[in-house]
């Protein structure tokens, strides 16, 4: 039978739509014959996926998605076949839920000095029992009619500069990469095209990413054409690092990314399941 990996998507154990088991079963209806389940800082939608993914039959890769900084820039980190309760890991996944409950206060001070008041409440009731994520911000913003779609919402409101924006001191990205390879995990570099930043900028990220035991870096995303994907497979090739496939798959109502639906790798890369 031929595989099919996706080896990041979110559940509402952070900022998807979809409940673990729910996410797992679409995932299968989608053809995915291992998915990761990747959530931000986070690794308590595990269990529930885990179960589910053993009761019909599919693979299910341990993961989650840590918020990093590497010369003041936020970068994110996907770490795959981590064991969720190594204890180095889960200090570290406490400090970044720290940051993000504290990013959340101060993101709805600011607001409120615009006169946009009450949206951390609002977010966390949307959250329930999960961590409240820019992405809860942006959901209530959009519910409050400031913009007709997330992406203009985070342009207007979420980004930096913006009256919801505050600057977050995440943890170094050598600490992420730490703390994924202590818990048995590899770790690889989430969507490099997605940052901003120049190609020179994305060498030096990724020879330093692969110097500090980094082993992979995303390839293909839900949302890459074909040349995203060649300028991403460059960047794996000149840094030695090992290659990616993941939708990032957030909400069933975004039809442009679906579980699965992602470009097959160039065939010279070697795919970071190989590790895994
Ligand atoms: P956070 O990790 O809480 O800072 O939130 C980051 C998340 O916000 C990302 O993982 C995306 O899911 C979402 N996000 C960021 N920028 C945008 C955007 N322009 N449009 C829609 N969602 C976005
Ligand atoms: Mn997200
Ligand atoms: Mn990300
Ligand atoms: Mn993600």
């Amino acid at each position: 039978m031929d595989h099919c990996y996706d080896l990041h998507s979110h559940s509402t154990a952070s900022d998807g739509r979809l409940a673990p088991a729910a996410l797992v079963r679409r995932a299968a209806a989608h053809g995915v014959t291992a998915l990761a389940l990747t959530d931000h800082d986070t690794v308590t939608g595990l269990p529930e996926a885990s179960a589910e993914a053993e009761r019909i039959g599919m693979r299910l890769i341990s993961g989650a998605e840590l918020s990093a900084a590497w010369e003041g820039r936020s970068l994110h980190v996907v770490g795959l076949g981590i064991d969720p309760e190594h204890p180095r890991l889960r200090d570290g996944l406490e400090r970044l839920q720290a940051l993000r409950r504290e990013r959340a206060e101060r993101m709805d001070r600011r607001l409120g000095q615009k006169r946009i008041h009450g949206v951390l409440e609002e977010a966390r009731a949307l959250a329930g029992d999960a961590m409240v994520t820019r992405t809860h911000f942006a959901r209530v913003l959009m519910r409050r009619g400031y913009g007709s779609s997330l992406d203009h919402v985070f342009r207007h409101f979420l980004r930096r500069g913006k009256p919801g924006y505050v600057k977050t001191e995440w943890p170094v990205l050598a600490e992420a990469v730490d703390w994924i390879r202590a818990a048995g995990g590899v770790a690889v570099l989430a969507h490099p095209l997605a940052y901003g930043l120049t190609r020179t900028w994305l060498r030096r990220i990724c020879t330093a990413f692969a110097e500090m035991g980094g082993r992979g870096v995303e390839v293909v995303t839900g949302t890459s054409g074909a040349n995203a994907v060649e300028s991403a497979a460059a960047l794996a090739r000149r840094s030695g690092l090992a290659a990616s496939v993941g939708s990032d798959f957030h909400d069933p109502e975004m039809p442009w990314v679906e579980l699965g639906r992602l470009r097959p790798l160039p065939p010279d890369l070697v795919p970071v399941w190989q590790l895994l």
